[in-house]
């Protein structure tokens, strides 16, 4: 048994084979080659495979996602095939006399570059769809094949980092638990790990390679440990722990159906952070009483294009429906930062975290964030959506993006386009300048919903991917607890709601706090509603209050 020790992102027990994630990125090295055709006839293989791959993957999408958004791996496998990257490869391995993973990259960069030269959108669009292939084909020629998780029972996934598009394309019910040897504890695989209520350990020292990947291990998500190949003792301690916790989660099932109300009578509405359909799942199983923060940005990394209007608006009309009129709060693309999509071709930045990211690409590329406010406005009339802005600084700023979104409705009536036409609008806060300007942004917005993870970084100046910093990115810290007094303050002065959609709002040592302040809503991981509901019921807020 080999015990390696990192830090414990989210608590659980996790039982069963380890599975190294191959990252896309090999790098690939130019070598002669002695038998040029040799070589071509692995490249054709390759093709094959490619094609097969891409096939099941479009089965797999037209089931989960519907056939409109499947059609992009159709486009892949025909690409696969064109003839002038073909002959490219081919031309590269005959006259340089080289191995094809080099002839691919070679072929995929230069293709790349010329569709990105083009003065069509369309095939600038296209330039991320060679990379993809040209990535795919080299995996398969290095023997890497896999979509990541090479595995088909339910395993412990291990990897250097994880960057959202990468664990927003793994397939979620092959994953017990998460390690990384990267990552900060605020980055987005925490929260996805949190969202799928698994155990998730991160800065831990495994090595990725041969020594554990397909090796039993236990992850104790408690104390932050790795056991590759338990002995028997441990195993047994550690199945003794995953049985408690399986019963804890079956006491907190009789709170399903119960209200969300304190011993004197205050009410709060414990809604879903969800990040696309396939956690729809959860919300129901957990109780959920709305989605209070969908990332639609997670619908923009699982494309390998701008998805279209008709794309989002199946997607957002299936989670209005699902709901079944309980709320449901789509957040407008929030990409940038450490979430990057390649076709959106953002330029690389100093501080990306305060770049071009959020409101701040939709206010500059006014086409994307009209196609997704038509596709949000065409669901509301499936159920109860409200709309909510992310990274606001200014009161101007959201007046100009009711100003789009009054131009968006205006089309959509000229179309006889149903809506709904109160459409709940709101803004997240998550800058300090929104917190200070908060009653001037009340009088424009129907509700508040703070971002802590962002908010905490702004406000204590803390990057909050970088790992060295865990240790000063304090959460609890007095100026962020005071802000989030002032915002629920501030929205209820002019009669609008407040709640709290960051991580901050889920940690259960402050349920009886955020009580007190009068928050009226929080909305965190599906996993975390039963818990939240169990201490509201146990609290007496006056009491709380007066023994302060
Ligand atoms: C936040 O910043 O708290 C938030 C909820 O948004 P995200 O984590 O997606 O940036
Ligand atoms: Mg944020």
């Amino acid at each position: 048994m080999i015990v390696y020790e990192g830090k414990a992102v989210f608590e659980g027990i996790a039982i069963g084979k380890l599975s190294v994630y191959k990252k896309n990125e090999e790098t690939v090295k130019r070598e002669k080659v002695e038998d040029v055709e040799a070589e071509v006839a692995r490249y054709a293989s390759a093709r094959e495979e490619a094609v097969e791959q891409l096939q099941a993957l479009y089965e797999k999408a037209v089931k989960e996602v519907g056939e409109a958004s499947a059609e992009i791996f159709e486009v892949h496998q025909m690409v696969v095939d064109d003839d002038d990257f073909v002959e490219s490869v081919e031309g590269i391995i005959r006259t340089q006399g080289v191995n094809a993973e080099y002839a691919v990259a070679e072929t995929g960069d230069n293709f790349k570059k010329m569709f990105e030269e083009m003065e069509d959108e369309y095939f600038r669009g296209r330039a991320a769809d060679i990379k993809d292939i040209s990535e795919r084909i080299v995996r398969i020629l290095q023997g890497n094949g896999g979509e990541g998780i090479a595995s088909d029972e339910p395993v412990i996934v291990v990897a250097d980092d994880l960057a959202p598009s990468e664990t927003v394309q793994m397939d979620k019910d092959k994953i017990l638990s998460f390690v990384t040897v990267h990552g900060s504890a605020n980055s987005h695989t925490s929260i996805l790990a949190k969202t799928m209520n698994i155990p998730a350990v991160i800065t831990c020292p495994i090595p990725l390679t041969e020594e554990v990947d397909g090796k039993e291990a236990v992850v104790d998500g408690f104390e932050g440990k790795i056991y590759v190949e338990p002995t028997p003792e441990v195993l047994a301690e550690k199945q003794k722990l995953l049985q408690t916790e399986l019963e804890k989660k079956a006491l907190l099932e009789e709170l399903k159906g119960k209200e969300n109300v304190t011993l004197d009578g205050q009410k709060i509405n414990l809604y879903a952070n969800i990040g696309n359909t396939k956690d729809l799942g959860l919300v129901l199983k957990n109780d959920a009483g709305g989605i209070g923060l969908f990332r639609s940005e997670f619908i923009y990394l699982g494309s390998s294009d701008y998805p279209t209007e008709d794309e989002q608006f199946a997607i957002y009309k299936q989670v209005a429906e699902t709901l079944a009129g309980k709320k449901v709060i789509i957040r407008t693309l929030d990409i940038g930062a450490d979430k990057q999509a390649d076709y959106f071709q953002l330029p690389a930045e100093e501080n990306p975290a305060m770049g071009l990211r959020a409101i701040r690409i939709c206010l500059t590329r006014p086409e994307v964030f009209k196609t997704q406010l038509r596709a949000i406005l065409r669901a509301s009339a499936f159920g109860k959506v409200s709309i909510m802005f992310p990274m606001i600084i200014s009161v101007d700023e959201v007046k100009e993006i009711q100003g789009i979104l009054a131009e968006v409705k205006a089309e959509l009536d000229g179309e006889g386009i149903a809506y709904d036409k109160n459409i709940e609008t709101g803004i997240m806060i998550e800058t300090p300048a929104s917190v200070i300007m908060a009653e001037e942004l009340a009088k424009e917005v129907d509700f508040f919903s703070i971002g802590t993870n962002d908010l905490t970084q702004y406000t204590l100046a803390i990057d909050r991917q970088n790992q060295s910093l865990d240790k000063f990115y304090d959460s609890h810290h007095p100026a962020i607890l005071k802000m989030l007094k002032m915002v629920v303050d501030a929205a209820h002065k002019y009669g609008k709601w407040a709640g709290i959609c960051g991580e901050l709002g889920a940690d259960l040592t402050l349920t009886k706090e955020f009580l007190a302040m009068g928050f009226d809503e929080l909305s965190v991981s599906p996993g975390r509603i039963l818990p939240i509901r169990k201490i509201v019921r146990e609290t007496d807020v006056s009491a709380y209050k007066a023994g302060k």
